[in-house]
């Protein structure tokens, strides 16, 4: 069977991706440090524990399992920690990167999947965000990712490593199957929080700004189901494989919401109200990010059928509530 190596595949979005993995005949081979992942996500290959930065490691798990592509997840992806701890952001994400795509290289291999994210565009008033939108990071986070997206392009050209860079707007949502869900340590994403709230495990949501220039005066994003995610990974995988070369897909649903309406949307699913509170805005944070391109679904074939709120908000409910993420 095809071996494909999935740094981060301990983590929310990567345990999701290997599970799409082994359904789609892939062995997906964990690389994971567990600083923000967990050894028990990991059920659909074999698992190694390793650091991005530690380049002897890298070279003796590609030789073990010789795969025949990376699907790079592993990475800091909280945007308020990397406008307070900025060196963590290009430690791991860049230099943990570096170190990876030249294992990779020398490893032979020719297929990268990396994960990339919407705050690579920053702030652009009235633009659509597609693929070609400049990319003006307002922070670390973003500009980490950024500076991944820029090194595969030269070792691209350089090194005929063919990649697909896949921006994320907001993941959200779990496995319908319960077999793996989000779980972060400390939780900082807005649906897991505000479950939480609902839940009574923490005593209230605290909104980060409330006076956006936006209808409500709430930030605004674009949700994806990571079952949806996912799946263009595959397909992007596969893309590589066929050798049809580098290319960048967004990946979100172009409807956007606000975090007013994502708690207004949690009650009918939850049948609860949300204790919440207004607070300040948090650093970095952009006012709106909503994709503006179809490529992924004209391209790719990719179809985000189970990204609507209320599914997301149902699938991240129902993995909340086990044990697991009470651990
Ligand atoms: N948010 C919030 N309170 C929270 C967490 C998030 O108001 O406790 C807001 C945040 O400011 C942003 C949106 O919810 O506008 C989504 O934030 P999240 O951290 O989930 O994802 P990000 O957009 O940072 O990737």
């Amino acid at each position: 069977m095809t071996t494909v190596l999935v740094t981060g595949g301990a983590g929310y979005i990567g345990s999701h991706a290997c599970k799409a993995l082994k359904a789609a005949g892939f062995t997906p081979v964990t690389y994971d440090s567990l600083i923000t992942g967990w050894e028990d996500a990991v059920k659909f290959g074999p698992f190694e524990k390793g650091d991005l930065l530690d380049r002897a490691r890298l070279d003796e798990v590609f030789a073990t399992y010789q795969p025949v592509a990376v699907m790079h997840f592993a990475a800091l992806s909280q945007v308020g920690e990397s406008m307070k701890i900025p060196g963590l952001y290009w430690k791991n994400n860049v230099m943990g990167s570096l170190n990876l795509i030249e294992a990779a290289v020398d490893a032979g291999v020719k297929s990268f999947v990396f994960s990339s994210t919407c705050a690579t565009y920053g702030e652009h008033d009235n633009v659509v965000l597609d693929e070609m939108t400049e990319q003006l990071p307002i922070n670390a986070y973003g500009a980490s990712k950024r500076a991944v997206e820029d090194i595969l392009a030269n070792f691209g050209e350089a090194n005929g490593l063919d990649h697909v860079i896949f921006r994320y707007f907001n993941v959200a949502g779990g496995d319908p199957e319960g077999e793996v869900g989000e779980h972060h340590r400390p939780e900082t994403h807005l649906i897991p929080i505000m479950l939480e709230a609902i839940d009574g495990k923490r005593p209230a949501l605290t909104i980060f700004g409330t006076d956006y220039d936006t209808p409500d005066g709430t930030c605004i994003r674009d949700y994806v189901h990571v079952c949806d995610l996912v799946e263009a990974h595959v397909l992007g995988l596969k893309w590589l494989l066929d050798g049809k070369g580098s290319r960048v897909f967004n990946l979100g649903t172009g409807d956007g919401f606000s975090v007013r309406e994502v708690i207004d949307r949690s009650r009918a699913v939850t049948n609860k109200d949300v204790p919440y509170e207004e607070g300040p805005r948090r650093a970095g944070d952009c006012t709106k990010l909503v994709s503006g391109s179809t490529r992924a679904e004209s391209e790719l074939g990719w179809t985000p059928a189970r990204s609507t709120m209320q599914q997301m908000i149902e699938d991240a409910y129902r993995w909340h509530r086990t044990g697991h993420y009470n651990k």
